[in-house]
């Protein structure tokens, strides 16, 4: 549905790359109503590096500055009002233990600027209140608080904090903590879910093409762009376009490369590991416990999905990073070269062995902090991938777009949430359509009519082609 105040162009918009930046962009620019061709070499999109926390509010970086803080905010906002089917509504609790070397105190300061963007956020529209009631944004618990949770039963729909803080509070070893621990309301986010929302909504919309399965392999710059492509049985297309958009995630240096736009980046493999503790009964919040990056002593993160599932990062280099694992672009090329026994990883998967191994760890690792977690044992594929850090700056989290020449942009998104402001500010540097003050849920119709059921059925199905278990793609929360 065209809004009658807006003035559409009969320009046509290629984007390569379904990630969920270029997926969020084609669901954007069809919903506008514009020309749109969508070019991804995989079968479905959003298949790339994972997905689990929406980082309303930046809270699990200490070293980001409160401005990026309150950008991924904001972000993290309007992306729950675009995808509401994808949010995973617990909090998140964050936890310094003595291993860290920090303070509780340190997030202290930060949390009530963010509290307080957000309560304004609120006060200029009521819509944008899916973080629960600006006044419960956090909470800090004292060590007598927390002890005297570890004594009461988790009712089996947890709603408040201390709710949530039922499992932490019993299982979690206190000694190892300084306290006060702190409790957020910072969502978990389903990437199965953003890929079937985004699937959805831009197979109703016929002012999108899906090229799927199909990668670009040449591109030419002559009065707009053509793009060579190749599908997957070998045969040659073409697409014509006025103006191009490189979502190509890690693989962007490749399109600049080939594109003549050169661009400095960096690339960071990661793994997080997918986990059952089958004793669990109790519905977890997420879990931070901080560490310094890359030691031993690295953060643990905890992520919960139904029936006892968990998703582990540690923060340590035989977990989560890996030897090698942050490259930079250099003068020759845009696209930084990651390691081969990396590039093989993401090509071809990984060995039994390593993905034991590293489970093994992930598991040992959180049972430092929860004893308990000794219990579980590795449920599967990790969830991994390489992302992309536009310039050099490795602590960046809050990026979104970045233009060369008259038609070509470059979606640079290190967290998912920033990919919606990335596709609005194509459409204004570009003029394609004229906003006028619209809602996002007014300008995004067909996707505010997707059914919750639907999503997670399609999620669901989803999960299972990539050999990801459905508890991962089914709805966790309050
Ligand atoms: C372990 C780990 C955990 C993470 N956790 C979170 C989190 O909790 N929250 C969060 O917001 N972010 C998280 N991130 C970051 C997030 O996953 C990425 O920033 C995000 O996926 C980037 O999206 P993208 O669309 O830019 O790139 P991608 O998802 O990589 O998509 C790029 C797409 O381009 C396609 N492509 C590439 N070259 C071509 C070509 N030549 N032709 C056609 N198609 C092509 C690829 O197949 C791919 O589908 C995490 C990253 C990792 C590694």
């Amino acid at each position: 549905m065209q809004s009658q105040y807006s003035q559409l162009s009969a320009s046509s918009v290629a984007i390569i790359g379904g990630g969920i930046a270029g997926a969020t962009a084609a669901v954007h620019f069809a919903e506008l109503g514009l020309n749109v061709t969508l070019i991804e070499k995989k079968p479905s999109l959003v298949s790339g590096p994972p997905i689990c926390h929406l980082h309303a509010g930046g809270n699990l970086y200490r070293e980001i500055s409160t401005e990026q803080c309150l950008e991924l905010l904001k972000q993290s906002i309007d992306t729950a009002r675009l995808y509401p089917q994808t949010i995973n509504n617990r909090p998140t609790v964050i936890a310094v233990p003595y291993a860290d070397g920090g303070t509780p105190e340190e997030l202290y300061e930060r949390l009530i600027s963010i509290q307080s963007a957000y309560k304004q956020l609120v006060v200029e529209d009521e819509r944008n209140k899916v973080l629960g009631e600006p006044e419960d944004y956090y909470r800090f618990y004292s060590r007598n608080e927390i002890e005297a949770l570890a004594e009461k039963q988790q009712p089996a729909e947890p709603k408040t904090f201390d709710d949530w803080m039922i499992p932490f509070a019993k299982h979690a070893d206190l000694n190892s903590l300084r306290f006060p621990v702190v409790v957020v309301q910072e969502p978990g986010w389903s990437v199965f879910r953003i890929a079937a929302s985004a699937m959805l909504t831009l197979e109703q919309r016929s002012n999108c093409q899906l090229m799927l399965g199909t990668k670009v392999v040449d591109l030419k710059e002559q009065d707009g762009w053509l793009i060579e492509c190749q599908t997957e049985a070998g045969e040659r297309t073409s697409v014509k376009a006025d103006f191009l958009i490189n979502a190509c995630g890690y693989e962007t240096g490749h399109i600049d490369d080939l594109a003549d736009k050169p661009r400095d980046r960096l690339v960071e493999f990661k793994a997080a590991y997918v986990t059952k503790w089958p004793e669990c009964q109790d519905l977890w919040p997420e879990v931070i416990f901080h560490g310094p990056r890359g030691t031993p002593n690295g953060m643990a993160q905890l992520t919960p999905y139904p029936n006892g599932v968990f998703q582990l990062h540690g923060m340590t280099k035989d977990i989560t990073l890996f030897d090698e694992g942050l490259v930079a672009s250099c003068s020759g090329s845009s696209q930084p070269k990651l390691p081969n026994k990396l590039e093989k990883k993401i090509i071809t998967g990984w060995d039994e062995a390593t993905v034991l191994a590293r489970s093994r760890r992930a598991i040992e690792h959180m049972a430092r902090f929860v004893p308990d977690y000794k219990q579980a044992h590795e449920f599967g594929t990790p969830l991994f991938g390489a992302q992309q850090i536009p310039g050099n700056d490795e602590t960046l989290r809050a990026a979104d777009v970045t233009f060369s020449g008259k038609n070509y942009a470059r979606m640079e998104v290190v967290k998912g949430s920033s990919a919606l402001e990335a596709a609005i500010k194509m459409v204004e540097h570009w003029n394609l359509y004229r906003y006028e003050s619209q809602s996002v849920e007014a300008l995004h119709p067909v996707t505010m009519s997707l059914d919750a059921q639907a999503v997670e059925r399609k999620a669901k199905q989803i999960a299972e082609d990539r050999a990801y278990p459905q508890e991962l793609a089914e709805y966790y929360g309050m």
